[in-house]
């Protein structure tokens, strides 16, 4: 059977487009007195692109704080929020920021419409109605959040996330001039996720021609920008996101984001940066990608925290290996049918244990 997935309907690229916001959203302002709920990164408090925001007086600006990756408590409590400004529900919420604030905004969207926590809808095609139409605007390039049916989060038990139909966002909005502020270090953690979602995707066993087609130009784009370089850089990592994003929608990412996700959510330590300490020591499953990504690093003077998993109790690794496990469709991707017999828990051990 061939998965018939939804995609993003509306997108609007080019340098300024962020300046299109106003009209693009106008259509969706239903009644009169409705209202837009704008997420929106907290880094950007008193900066050049929050004056830009078209904010109308019945509208709503909330700044989000991703010192942590999104959870799912902080969902429900953002969708509280929401809920007590008005007795309506609003009609449309943006998301503008990283991954974690997009994938918030996708959060909330959906838990506006659906009843109970955002833990109950961790999984696959749990939500039940349609979300409140959603905008995304990437200002950080590179988990292709903007273009995937899923929105991540640590829940109570895992991290895992809310994929659905209607978690797909109704427009993006991508303006590489959203991207050109970025701390160069944390450019280089979200940009190497869509390398490695490239490497994953085009390694599995899920591989298909639409898969490849979109990631091996993420993956070219990619190469051009960590390890060229050029003016149009952020033009270039904006679309790579786009297509590493499309690339695994038909297909998977592997075992690096497996292992990733037990770091994260037993260490805290955040997607991007997961990924590269991880991918490190990947050497054997993808020895050429991991040889690249070494170039890039040094080419970005990139020096990876080393020795991470000190002081991690055995309850933790545990933790890790069996969220790990729990991947199953990442690790049969990665290792085909019989990933069971070659990822043993004592191989994952293996491998956390050198981090
Ligand atoms: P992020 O959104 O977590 O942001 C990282 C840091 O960069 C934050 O401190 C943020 O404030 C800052 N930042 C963001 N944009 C900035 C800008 N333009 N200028 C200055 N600072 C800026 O980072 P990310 O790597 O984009 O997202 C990671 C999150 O995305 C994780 O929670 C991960 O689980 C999620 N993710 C989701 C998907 C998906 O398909 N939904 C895919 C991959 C990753
Ligand atoms: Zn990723």
């Amino acid at each position: 059977m061939f998965r018939n997935f939804k995609t993003v309907p509306f997108v609007v690229f080019g340098r300024g487009c962020f300046g299109q916001l106003n009209d693009i959203v106008k259509k969706h302002r239903k009644a009169t007195g409705s209202f837009m709920i704008f997420m929106v990164d907290d880094v950007f408090t008193d900066s050049h692109l929050c004056e830009k925001i078209p904010l109308q007086d019945q509208d709503h600006l909330i700044w989000i704080n991703v010192d942590d990756e999104p959870k799912t408590t902080y969902v429900d409590q953002l969708t509280r929020s929401v809920h007590q400004l008005s007795g309506d529900l609003p009609a449309g919420v943006i998301g503008i920021g990283g991954g974690s604030t997009m994938d918030l905004a996708k959060a909330v969207s959906l838990m506006l419409t659906n009843p109970g926590s955002s833990a109950d809808y961790q999984g696959w095609d749990l939500i039940k109605n349609p979300a409140i139409y959603h905008v995304g605007i990437p200002a950080l390039s590179g988990t292709g959040a903007e273009v995937s049916r899923t929105t991540v989060l640590a829940g109570p038990e895992m991290k895992l996330g809310i994929n659905s139909d209607h978690t797909v966002f109704d427009q993006i909005v991508l303006d590489p001039e959203l991207i050109s502020g970025a701390p160069f270090e944390q450019r280089f953690y979200t940009g190497m996720d869509c390398y490695i979602h490239c490497v994953e995707s085009l390694n599995g066993t899920y591989l298909n021609t639409f898969s490849r087609s979109y990631g091996e130009k993420a993956m070219a784009l990619c190469r051009e920008v960590f390890l060229d370089g050029g003016p149009e850089s952020d033009d270039k990592l904006m679309i790579a996101s786009y297509f590493g994003g499309m690339s695994i929608a038909y297909s998977q990412v592997g075992i690096c984001h497996a292992l990733s996700y037990g770091l994260s959510f037993v260490l805290g330590l955040h997607h991007g940066i997961g990924n590269c300490i991880v991918f490190d020591q990947l050497e054997k499953y993808y020895p050429e990608e991991v040889g690249e990504f070494r170039q890039m690093m040094e080419r970005h003077n990139i020096n990876l925290p080393k020795e991470i998993m000190v002081g991690v109790e055995e309850n933790g690794i545990e933790k890790m290996i069996d969220i790990t496990l729990n991947l199953e469709p990442l690790m049969e991707n990665a290792l085909g049918p019989d990933w069971k017999e070659i990822m043993t828990r004592d191989r994952i051990r293996e491998i956390y244990e050198k981090l």
